[in-house]
């Protein structure tokens, strides 16, 4: 194991990320009844951007350095605020040095009723995540395997979910690992919202893995794209988003959000945005 999510805390692929688990979030708050969010795959919950390991990418610096005190349009800045609010919450200027990772952020949105599970397998990592935890008795932080938890952690007990998995892929065949494991967790937990993080690059198998998911048969699964260079470049190019059962109203959302991202993210003239259904109802 030797990816590290401080080298990438607030880069590209996070604000998006961020961006729309902060939106789904407050949508499950629009009912009453408690939710858990299972984050299989966490981190460390809360980045310090002035660490040595960030400063040597500077990578937020693509990514929420270019929305921290930007002027926002009328339709977007309300989409933006969950996400936006945590992060200014978080620092006294918009000189971002403190980052919410998705257990700090679904932790800042949680109403007082919702539960929060995180794994982190990384042994440095999970001490950081607990550590940064400790004595929230709304969350619980387990030393395990997030693809082993996924099976064991559903359906949860409130009934009402969202799960984030969000794999380092640093292995070949974790597109086809995400597929396979988010079939056997929706067997378990149809009702739940899944949110499956995807990254883009050159290499990637990116046709069979939305193939896979299209043939698994399962209703209402929408993909995200937003691509902030060119598909020639090293490394990653940009990341997707695969969100089943999302709320109704998420899809209109990501038509206005994912061209603005694409505008104040994208590095060359290749940016590019897309949101779809890989499968309707
Ligand atoms: N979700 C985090 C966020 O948005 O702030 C970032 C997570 S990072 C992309 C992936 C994390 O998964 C790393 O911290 C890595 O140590 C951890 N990891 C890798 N393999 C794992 C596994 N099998 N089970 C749980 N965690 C794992």
């Amino acid at each position: 194991m030797n990816y590290r999510h401080i080298y990438h805390a607030g880069n590209f692929a996070d604000v998006l990320k961020h961006a729309v688990l902060a939106r789904l979030i407050e949508y499950l708050k629009l009912k009453d009844k408690p939710f858990r969010v299972i984050d299989t795959h966490a981190g460390i919950g809360l980045y310090d951007l002035s660490a040595e390991e960030a400063q040597k990418t500077g990578e937020w610096l693509g990514g929420i350095g270019r929305l921290m005190g930007a002027d926002l349009p009328r339709n977007v800045a309300p989409l933006l605020a969950p996400y936006l609010d945590a992060v200014k919450a978080l620092n006294a200027t918009t000189n971002v040095m403190l980052y919410p990772g998705s257990p700090k952020l679904s932790r800042m949105l949680l109403r007082k009723e919702d539960r929060l599970s995180l794994m982190e397998l990384h042994p440095e990592d999970y001490e950081t995540l607990h550590a940064n935890f400790e004595g929230d008795f709304q969350t619980r932080v387990t030393h395990l395997d997030g693809w082993l938890a996924l099976n064991a952690h559903l359906p949860p007990k409130e009934k009402r979910g969202l799960i984030l998995v969000d794999p380092p892929f640093e292995e070949p065949n974790e597109y086809k690992r995400l597929v396979d494991n988010f079939a056997k967790a929706w067997r378990k937990f149809p009702g739940g919202v899944y949110c499956l993080w995807y990254p883009l690059k050159n290499t990637a198998p990116i046709r069979e893995f939305h193939e896979a998911l299209f043939e698994l048969e399962i209703p209402k699964m929408l993909g995200a794209e937003l691509t902030v260079k060119g598909h020639r470049e090293e490394g990653l190019t940009g990341s997707g988003l695969i969100v089943v059962n999302p709320p109704y109203t998420l899809k209109g959302e990501l038509d206005i959000l994912l061209p603005f991202l694409k505008e104040r993210l994208a590095q060359d003239r290749f940016g590019l945005s897309r949101c779809w259904w890989v499968r309707g109802e």
